[in-house]
């Protein structure tokens, strides 16, 4: 039997089913999580179905979360989308459940649950969810909302269809999204959009950049930069892809420090894996889009030789 049947059996069984997905969420955890909320509550109109996870940073327009008391966990089936390693659920009670499911497209390096399904090549954990519906079209009732949502998701992991990971059949499942009628274009607008001090920061980025030789590049977002723009962590996501639209940038770094002191780094790249760096800093993710966590200026730095070495060595073997 295949994990997707199995993973359908188990919904099949539970009354009560609760949905997690990653901290900080970014539109495919929320487009993953909602997504395959939407689709169960009208599949299956007797169950209920939470999303939970707490504040959805500046995405609300994608979905909101839902507040549920512990006992809801008694006997529930819990589903986490998008989230390779259990400390980065959001809403640490996801283990109080009866049973826990595991729907992830990142290297499965931190497997959890009772049931694992894990794609690493599905350009984003939407694309699962829409591959799941399109696996039991007999059980799963795809809608407009669901279909928004996964859409949704799918345009936020892939770059709008841009990056690698995009494949024939990401586009495939895409034009079957998008036949639902949901306002695509108003939703790449939302997806798009920024604040005007998100593009200030924007044009900070374009002038300060420091970008080494073999395409290295780096940013640091110090405290007194946020504060000096106006601009929060989370907010800063729309600028990390800013810089691989320069021609000469390989890979690059965005060091954005944390009230705590710390730096979150967030990690992308044209070409050199850079996830076994990220894993060595606290961090995981894709070969070419990770984050990490520099604990001093000094491991900043390492971090950022490190990149310039992963960007060397690409060029050299090129
Ligand atoms: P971000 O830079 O936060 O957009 O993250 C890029 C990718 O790296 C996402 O796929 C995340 O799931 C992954 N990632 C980010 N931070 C971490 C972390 N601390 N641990 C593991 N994976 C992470």
């Amino acid at each position: 039997m295949s994990v997707q049947t199995e993973i359908l059996n188990e919904i099949k069984q539970y009354d009560t089913i609760i949905i997690h997905r990653h901290q900080r969420p970014d539109p495919d955890a929320l487009g993953s999580q909602v997504g395959l909320a939407e689709i169960l509550r009208k599949s299956f109109p007797d169950k209920k179905v939470y999303q939970v996870g707490g504040a959805v940073e500046g995405l609300d327009y994608l979905a909101t979360m839902q507040e549920i008391p512990e006992e809801t966990y008694q006997g529930a089936l819990v589903i986490v989308t998008d989230t390779a390693n259990a400390p980065r659920i959001s809403d640490s009670r996801y283990d109080l459940g009866d049973k826990l499911i595991k729907i992830d497209h990142h290297p499965n390096d931190e497997p959890y649950g009772d049931l694992v399904w894990v794609n690493t090549n599905a350009s984003s954990c939407s694309e699962m969810i829409a591959d799941f519906w399109q696996l039991f079209p007999d059980d799963l009732v795809m809608h407009e909302e669901a279909a928004r949502l996964l859409y949704g998701g799918i345009v936020g992991d892939t770059g709008r269809f841009l990056y690698p990971a995009t494949s024939a059949h990401t586009l495939a499942i895409a034009s079957k999204l998008l036949a639902y009628g949901f306002d695509a274009a108003k939703l790449n607008r939302q997806l798009e959009q920024v604040s005007r001090n998100v593009a200030r920061l924007s044009g900070y980025v374009y002038q300060n950049l420091e970008i080494d030789e073999n395409g290295a590049g780096r940013i640091i977002f110090t405290k007194e930069l946020m504060a000096e723009f106006a601009v929060t962590d989370a907010e800063t996501s729309g600028i990390v892809p800013l810089p691989g639209v320069i021609e000469d940038v390989l890979a690059w770094g965005i060091f954005v420090e944390q009230p705590e002191g710390y730096y979150r780094v967030r990690l992308r790249s044209k070409g050199p894996v850079i996830n076994e760096l990220a894993k060595q800093h606290h961090g995981g993710g894709h070969p070419l889009a990770s984050g990490a966590n520099a604990y001093s200026l000094d491991e900043a730095q390492e971090m950022y030789a490190e990149i310039q070495r992963l960007c060397r060595e690409f060029v050299e073997n090129q």
